[in-house]
């Protein structure tokens, strides 16, 4: 069906949620794939089964990788071949008490092994990443495939951006569709949601709120991530797996939205050569386009705290790769 065929490793929260979201925006056959024997066909099997009720018909595939000692990996991707966009949600999540930061280690080593599949069974793909710690995992995934840059982003200013929209519209008390959000550095506790340009129906926020209530809301934010782990014991999964599903949308039907990502900027920013959140434009290509903002000097320093963090966790994958 179609030419927006999804391959999703890992079918775990995240990775279940983004292949029954993508199922219901009929984007294209979706592939499921996991380590763990029968999780990924049971889950494609019962997403398959809810299409008649819901009107979708693609083809959802799920497929066991026996791991990669086993060295045959070969059946289960040879299903992933000719797909547009490989989102990898594979590796640890976290549990309460651990940061993003945490999941490091262990995650390189799957997601580096998950990329080198990407490379030979999928050379032609878009890749979003999704597993943690983001920034630095989408660094591994670019290392590792080879793709050129703009093939490789990671999803969670879509997510981010979507709490910060989430908490203006409650309290505002307005429909959170009319709320427009800008959000940029790295997928940590120092993400720099950006308030002048955050609007409601065009609005700034900036004019609407008190500046104590939108430092406030910030700071929620900013936790997000952890109030989800904290209450469920687990990791986010339904906004995470709509940020992706969002994301891909753009890429497979070429609509160029603006979304904010995690992009490979060079001159942009004065980055210097790192994948960082920064509003980008998605089309056919994958990135088209880093939107350049004129940040204030309080807005450049906090993107450049978030940006040093990015920096270290590069450092530290380099020499775990
Ligand atoms: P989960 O534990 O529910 O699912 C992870 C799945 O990956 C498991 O089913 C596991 O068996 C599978 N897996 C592990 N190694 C694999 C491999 N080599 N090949 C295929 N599958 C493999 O976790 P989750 O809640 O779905 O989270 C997944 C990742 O996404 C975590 O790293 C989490 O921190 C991250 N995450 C990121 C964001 C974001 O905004 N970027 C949001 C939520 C979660």
């Amino acid at each position: 069906m179609g030419n927006g065929k999804i391959t999703v490793v890992g079918a775990g929260n995240v990775g279940a949620t983004t292949a029954h979201i993508a199922a219901s925006r009929k984007l294209g056959d979706i592939v499921l794939i996991d380590i763990v024997k029968g999780l990924a066909e049971g889950k494609a099997l019962d997403m398959a089964e809810a299409g008649p009720v819901q009107g979708y018909s693609c083809k959802i595939t799920g497929t066991t990788d026996p791991g990669f000692a086993s060295g045959s990996a070969e059946a289960s991707w040879a299903q992933a071949q000719d797909s547009r966009i490989v989102v990898i949600t594979s590796g640890l999540a976290r549990k309460p008490g651990m940061s993003r930061d945490d999941l490091l280690a262990k995650n390189v080593q799957i997601v580096k092994e998950v990329s080198e599949k990407v490379a030979k069974y999928c050379p032609q793909a878009i890749v979003i990443v999704v597993s943690n710690p983001l920034d630095a995992m989408v660094y591994v995934a670019s290392k590792v495939t080879g793709f050129a840059k703009n093939r490789v982003m990671g999803m969670a200013g879509a997510l981010d951006v979507a709490r910060f929209c989430h908490f203006v519209a409650t309290e505002l008390n307005v429909s959170s569709e009319d709320i427009r959000g800008i959000l940029m550095g790295g997928h940590g506790d120092d993400m720099v949601p950006l308030p002048r340009f955050t609007t409601v129906a065009g609005i700034p926020i900036t004019e609407l709120l008190p500046k104590e209530t939108i430092a406030r809301l910030i700071e929620r934010a900013r936790k997000g991530g952890i109030e989800i782990v904290d209450l469920l014991g687990s990791s986010a999964y339904y906004a995470p797996a709509a940020g992706v599903v969002k994301m891909a949308e753009a890429i497979i039907t070429d609509s160029r939205g603006v979304i904010p990502c995690c992009a490979y900027c060079q001159k942009e920013y004065n980055v210097g050569g790192y994948f960082v959140g920064v509003p980008a434009v998605l089309g056919k290509n994958g990135v088209d386009k880093i939107v350049e903002l004129k940040l204030n000097a309080e807005e450049r320093a906090e993107f450049d705290t978030s940006v040093s963090h990015v920096k270290d966790l590069v450092a530290k994958v380099d020499k775990l790769l």
